[in-house]
């Protein structure tokens, strides 16, 4: 099988770099408050953008995360909820699942 774990290192170490730019484009804009209100209006529209882009990669973090520590534990082929093997198809497709095909929700 293709070596997981490595994939799901690589898969890691780019979304803590994609984390740690959202970080520093949040902490960036401290003490800009003298912009006319159109571009205060854009920028604030950015951050959302920017805040919803890191919750999701936080998400996706932990996830990826939780499927190197089950690797580690042994059980990274285990589906987490009914204990079952999880298709290999499956685990190339979503290196960083930890539910059987029966068990996840979408
Ligand atoms: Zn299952």
């Amino acid at each position: 099988m293709t070596n997981r774990k490595s994939e799901l290192e690589t898969l890691r170490a780019d979304l803590q770099a994609r984390l740690s730019r959202y970080e520093a484009h949040q902490h960036r804009e401290g003490g800009a408050l003298e912009k006319d209100f159109e571009e205060q209006a854009t920028q604030t529209q950015n951050d959302e953008v920017v805040d919803s882009l890191e919750s999701e990669t936080r998400a996706e973090l932990t996830q990826v995360e939780h499927a190197l520590e089950r690797i580690e534990n042994g059980v990274g082929d285990e589906c987490e909820s009914c204990g079952e093997a999880i298709d290999p198809r499956r685990l190339q497709v979503l290196p960083y699942t930890t539910v059987c095909i029966d068990c996840a929700d979408d």
